[in-house]
């Protein structure tokens, strides 16, 4: 299979484009062609994993990998996403829970897929890969966990002083050898500049040979269109009908996913994005033109983006706002609509959900009744409400047990470096 750059260039193979990330000319990778399943294709198939290997074999075709999709899949997927009914005060919806990876996000989905076919095609003991990540939160965690012990590779995160939870730190703090924890006196935005330079620093790019693991790498796009296959097919089985799903949304990965999962013919119903008040997307929707711009920060902080770089996919796929408008929607959550979902899906259900989540059921709760009854309603839970404790259990008067993955973690010994917010200070670390 094919891939083409948003922006033109290409054709590359699937070989390359995961381990360029970004194409040449700037832009994101999509295939040039998208497979096309009917229901029957998965027959027989009942596991996420298995349906997982249908639908993703065809992206792999004259890959290096195209023996490898099993194994690659069984490395993802070390963990249920089971999709949880809730009797609410508004009616009956469910939630589907990709929260049960080793960092208690959805974002270990497409990290450990990422990792398990970068590993296989440029693992190199006597020369390792090192993945460069700035983070402040969610990405560095489910990225660190995923290469971490793999032989070839090796993995540096940068975070901010002071700027992430105690229990975020140690997450990004408690890995193997091969993972280089720095803490970066400065900025998130530094963090990323110190990345930048490095990877364009003539004489460290001699020294090291770095990729990167970011959000934009269609190696974490794909895997994560493999849920909502599975989460459809089982629903469709089980009822004769398409779920809708409503999908918490920053930078647009993981509701991308979705939309690809319907366009090769999943029996997906509705797609509605939930933001926060970053209201790109809602904007562009109401308004046709598309105006990026700084992020505010909100309760749903790993969704605080002001740039979705994913909408160029969107755009690529679908067309323009008109286009979108005739199959997608957007609402933008305030974070007093956070917080009041947050407390009375407790108070009614005694379910905890984190922020991002609270997103997507405040979109439920806030649609007219016709909407709500017209559709069986999936909203996706993207992070596990014990990563976010500080803001869940003030609202909701208890205490959020840890999820055994993440108590796992916490029991780990942590280390890092505190560094310089310059390149020469990674440089230093990374020597
Ligand atoms: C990253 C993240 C999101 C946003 O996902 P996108 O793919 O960027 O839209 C939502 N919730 C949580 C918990 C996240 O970590």
């Amino acid at each position: 299979m094919n891939y083409l750059s948003t922006r033109g260039a290409g054709p590359v193979g699937l070989d390359t484009a995961l381990r360029r990330g970004i194409a040449e000319d700037g832009g994101l990778f999509l295939p040039d062609e998208l497979p096309q399943f009917g229901i029957d294709d998965f027959d027989g198939a009942e596991s996420i994993e298995s349906i997982a290997v249908r639908l993703l074999t065809p992206f792999f075709a004259e890959s290096d990998l195209q023996d490898s999709v099993t194994d690659i899949v069984a490395e993802t997927y070390g963990f249920e996403v089971p999709s949880v009914k809730v009797n609410s005060a508004h009616g009956e919806f469910s939630i589907l829970e990709l929260f049960h990876g080793p960092t208690a996000a959805f974002k270990d989905v497409g990290a450990g897929f990422l990792a398990a076919c970068l590993s296989r095609l440029e693992g190199d003991v006597s020369r390792p890969l090192t993945i460069l990540v700035a983070t402040s939160g969610d990405t560095g965690g489910a990225v660190a966990a995923a290469f971490d012990q793999r032989p070839g590779m090796r993995v540096a995160v940068l975070f901010p002083e002071g700027r992430v939870s105690p229990r975020q730190e140690h997450q990004l703090c408690c890995w193997s050898d091969n993972v280089l924890s720095l803490i970066v006196q400065g900025t998130f935005d530094d963090c990323q500049s110190m990345v930048k330079g490095a990877m364009s620093d003539a004489v460290l790019t001699r020294e090291h040979r770095f990729s990167s693991a970011n959000s934009i790498n269609i190696g974490r796009l794909l895997p994560q269109s493999s849920y909502y296959a599975a989460a459809s097919l089982q629903h469709f089985r089980r009822t004769g009908n398409k779920p809708s799903f409503i999908i918490p949304t920053g930078n647009l990965g993981n509701g991308f996913a979705c939309v690809l999962a319907r366009a090769m013919g999943l029996p997906i119903g509705e797609i509605v994005f939930a933001t926060n008040e970053n209201r790109t997307i809602a904007d562009y929707f109401a308004s046709n033109s598309w105006q990026p711009r700084s992020s505010l920060q909100t309760l749903a902080s790993a969704m605080d983006v002001g740039d979705p770089s994913n909408m160029e996919r969107l755009r690529r796929l679908l067309g323009d706002a008109e286009s979108l408008r005739q199959t997608l929607s957007v609402i933008s959550v305030s974070d007093a609509e956070i917080e009041a979902t947050i407390r009375q899906l407790h108070t009614t259900s005694g379910m905890a959900i984190c922020p991002h989540t609270a997103t997507a059921v405040h979109t439920y709760n806030a649609m007219p009744d016709s909407d709500r009854r017209g559709a069986d309603w999936i909203c996706v839970a993207t992070a596990h409400p014990a990563k976010f404790e500080s803001i869940v259990e003030p609202l909701i008067g208890v205490t959020v047990p840890l999820p055994e993955e993440l108590a796992l973690l916490l029991s780990r010994p942590a280390s890092s470096q505190l560094i310089g917010p310059e390149v020469a200070s990674l440089a230093a670390a990374l020597s």
